[in-house]
């Protein structure tokens, strides 16, 4: 499994990847990602992130693994970079398209940064601890988008067919559930 390795919390996600003894990959060029069939798209900085793939020549050869249906999953600014459309985002900062939703910055908590909670998450059988980090809301969502849990009727996980995101930190939590349901899906 790949790890985009560019900026942000990567290693918390190979550390859950080494606990369902997984082997991962640090992507950072085309190479290594031609040699994974799936990729994790950590948390950090959306903009810096963005910025790092047009850098690093991999905005287009990502691009079209993703057009060819290559699993994906995106955590916090993943799950922004992964977006049909980012609201209050810098103005060429271009997200990937992978998932019809789209998102504003920023926006979970304008008062409180960062919070954890107690996620009632569609297929698990009791609640996940999710932490949220400046988090992303989704501000809506595209008929093809399965939603997952929800805090306040804001959508906090969801998923089509090739792609699952959150708007929090599952590689945060000591809870591998959200990776393995990712794990299954990109069987
Ligand atoms: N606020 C960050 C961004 O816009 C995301 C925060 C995070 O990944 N914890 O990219």
């Amino acid at each position: 499994m790949g790890v985009l390795a560019l900026q942000g919390a990567f290693e918390s996600h190979i550390r859950v990847l080494n606990t369902l003894e997984i082997e991962s990959v640090e992507v950072r060029n085309s190479e290594s990602l031609d040699s994974v069939d799936g990729l994790i798209i950590p948390g950090g900085e959306s903009t810096a992130i963005s910025m790092l793939l047009e850098s690093n020549q991999l905005r287009e050869p990502l691009q079209k693994r993703l057009s060819n249906g290559m699993p994906v999953f995106g955590t916090c600014a993943g799950m922004i970079i992964l977006s049909e459309k980012i609201l209050d985002g810098r103005e060429d900062q271009t997200p990937l398209g992978a998932i019809d939703i789209m998102v504003r910055r920023n926006a979970f908590g304008r008062q409180i940064d960062s919070f954890e909670s107690q996620l009632e998450i569609e297929g698990l059988n009791s609640p996940f601890p999710a932490i949220f980090i400046r988090a992303p809301i989704v501000q809506s969502a595209g008929e093809s988008v399965k939603i997952l849990a929800t805090i306040e009727d804001q959508i906090v996980l969801c998923c089509n067919e090739t792609t699952l995101v959150a708007s929090f930190h599952p590689e945060l939590s000591d809870d591998v559930r959200i990776h393995e349901m990712f794990v299954s899906m990109a069987k």
